[in-house]
């Protein structure tokens, strides 16, 4: 879901506002050039890269769907933006997807559409998968609002990254009857969960493996992401023992690769300020003529 903020800020974005253009940037440009810093070797690269990305944005405005946060948004700009430079760079050599993925993502690959490629799909596909979004949306809200964080980190250990009951047993210290009942429980909580949607999702005893729609749908849609402000508040030590091991899980382990492009912009947000103002200063230029060319909306 879009916060408020940006709801606001791409209204005015739309409206042709190049202050709150410039708000876009200054909010984005260091998470997304973190994450595409972990990908690629050579700064200039993912600069070029994160530049893209808010052209990118700017262009697909009209598409945008307010039930996606726009960080979800412009991550699936910057993932798309990276596989379209690998596959340039590395052409004639076979380059897997994957490789935007940790190593041990369990075969989850990223998605190779962009969002505007996702919007002229099939609405019926378009509508099942929102139903699937919302049902696990809602399921992490709860799991979190009742501290059910070993529950979430089964969820995430099985259906995300595609371990065994046995492994999942083994790393937690629990039975693999006690993970079993607990995968069984989840299943039934989301078929609850997508009964009342219009569109409803079609649950097979697939989608509980790790290549199933589920951990693509998780990793896209970013389901399990955690605020900024709770990753700020786990690098400040402030978060209270179970919310900590559950962030530690989810970027660490789980090496979600969000999450860690989040925490490593803000551990450097005092760094290369001058090298940052640049960058930003550089995204606004090149973007901003297209702003102002923008008709208007209608
Ligand atoms: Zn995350």
């Amino acid at each position: 879901m879009a916060s408020e903020a940006d709801a606001y800020l791409i209204e005015a974005v739309q409206a042709g506002d190049q202050d709150a253009w410039r708000e876009v940037i200054d909010r984005y440009e260091g998470r997304l050039l973190s994450f595409a810093r972990r990908m690629l070797a050579q700064r200039s690269e993912a600069e070029d890269i994160v530049q893209e990305t808010f052209l990118g944005l700017l262009r697909s405005l009209p598409k945008y769907d307010q039930r996606r946060s726009l960080e979800t948004y412009l991550f699936a700009i910057l993932r798309n933006k990276l596989s379209d430079h690998f596959r340039r760079q590395k052409a004639g050599r076979r380059q897997s997807l994957d490789s935007l993925e940790p190593a041990d993502a369990g075969g989850a690959a990223v998605s190779t559409e962009t969002p505007s490629r996702y919007m002229a799909g099939q609405e019926i596909v378009a509508a099942q998968r929102d139903a699937l979004v919302d049902c696990l949306r809602k399921y992490v809200e709860q799991c979190r609002a009742q501290r059910r964080f070993q529950e979430l980190m089964i969820v995430e250990m099985l259906m995300v990254l595609g371990m065994r009951n046995k492994e999942v047993a083994a790393d937690l210290g629990l039975s693999e009857t006690a993970v079993a009942g607990v995968k069984y429980r989840v299943l039934e909580r989301w078929k609850q969960l997508t009964q009342a949607a219009a569109a409803r999702y079609d649950w097979q005893e697939a989608d509980l493996a790790a290549s199933s729609s589920v951990a693509k749908v998780w990793r896209e849609e970013g389901i399990s992401c955690l605020k900024r402000s709770t990753l700020g508040r786990y690098l400040l030590g402030a978060l209270d023992e179970e919310w900590a091991a559950y962030v530690e899980f989810h970027a660490e382990v789980a090496g979600c690769d969000r999450c860690l492009a989040n925490l490593d912009d803000l551990r450097s947000e005092d760094e290369d300020a001058t090298a940052r103002e640049e960058l930003r200063r550089r995204c606004f230029a090149s973007s901003v003529g297209f702003l102002s060319r923008r008709p208007s909306q209608g």
